[in-house]
């Protein structure tokens, strides 16, 4: 199969101006970025890559990290993180408060920002320097060490960050977190902030495409059940309250970010990130949906 044949395909038949929605404005940072961005990157399990456009430009890949932050819970904790976090799709939005208190605090699932920050609550309980613990961890699967985190989105989520201050206060006061509030939601605003291009995320995300291994190294990142578990909550749960459609479009399990970068896989074939800012109402970047729609119709690969 051609997949650049097919990548040119894609960058013809789709642009920024035939879509309608908007850039994120929640914090001032995301709002300057350009919107005309757009870029793709298909890394294949035979190390050959594919893409075009603005795929090695560095964006904030926000709730994308999500799914790095849980991959650490889960090489610590194993089977027992199960008791703090859920894994049921919300249908409420990314941010919501609203279905803890019936459940004791226990949030639906690890991707909602309740969910990663009893993740975040795990790993500065359990790091020593969980910052820095989760830079060695990305850029180990990432076989890149110069990623980094994007101090100014950082600062920017801190400043506006009152719900998910609450949230953790809101949690606590529920029993399910055990550290200060101050270092939890330090570790969560940089893990939102981190930066990445579509090319380094394709590759990070060939360990959860290659069974947990690192493809060029070949050491196990995470186990196979491991590997299962997070694959399903990113198809179940990795597109806000969006994941049906994205599910019913693309069918492939997948993670999305405000910054509008999408990341995902099909097992034992490929990884794909895409980015492109504009998000559609339920905060999906929309030219990003079409573009891995038509990745897996012109491939005739998905996961269905
Ligand atoms: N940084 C956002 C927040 O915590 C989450 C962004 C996202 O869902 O991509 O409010």
């Amino acid at each position: 199969m051609d997949y650049q044949k097919i990548l040119n395909t894609i960058n013809d038949e789709l642009s920024y101006r035939d879509v309608t929605g908007k850039v994120a404005s929640y914090i001032p940072e995301l709002a300057k970025v350009d919107p005309r961005k757009f870029g793709m990157h298909v890394y294949r399990g035979d190390r050959q890559h594919f893409s075009f456009g603005d795929s090695e430009e560095l964006f904030s890949i926000q709730s994308i990290s999500k799914v790095f932050s849980l991959s650490m819970a889960m090489r610590l904790m194993g089977e027992d993180l199960w008791d703090r976090v859920d894994v049921e799709p919300s249908g409420d939005p990314f941010n919501s408060l609203s279905q803890l208190e019936y459940e004791s605090g226990v949030p639906r699932n690890p991707f909602i920002n309740a969910g990663a920050l009893v993740i975040s609550d795990i790993l500065v309980d359990q790091l020593d320097d969980p910052k820095q613990e989760l830079l060695d961890f990305v850029r180990k699967i990432t076989e890149d060490n110069s990623i980094n985190f994007g101090p100014k989105i950082a600062a920017s989520e801190r400043s506006t960050g009152y719900r998910n201050v609450a949230l953790v206060n809101y949690m606590k006061a529920l029993g399910n977190i055990k550290c200060d509030v101050e270092p939890i939601v330090d570790f969560y605003f940089h893990l939102c902030s981190l930066a990445m291009s579509c090319k380094q995320l394709a590759q990070a995300f060939m360990i959860f495409a290659n069974k947990g291994k690192i493809l060029g190294t070949n050491e196990e990142i995470l186990t196979p059940t491991t590997v299962k578990r997070i694959n399903s909550l990113m198809q179940t749960c990795g597109f806000y309250d969006e994941a049906g459609e994205f599910s019913f479009e693309v069918g492939l399990p997948g993670k999305s970010g405000v910054g509008g970068g999408i990341v995902a896989i099909h097992p034992d074939q490929y990884s794909v990130a895409v980015w492109s800012p504009i998000l559609n109402e339920k905060g999906n970047s929309e030219l990003g949906m079409k573009a891995l729609e038509r990745l897996t119709t012109l491939t005739g690969l998905s996961v269905f």
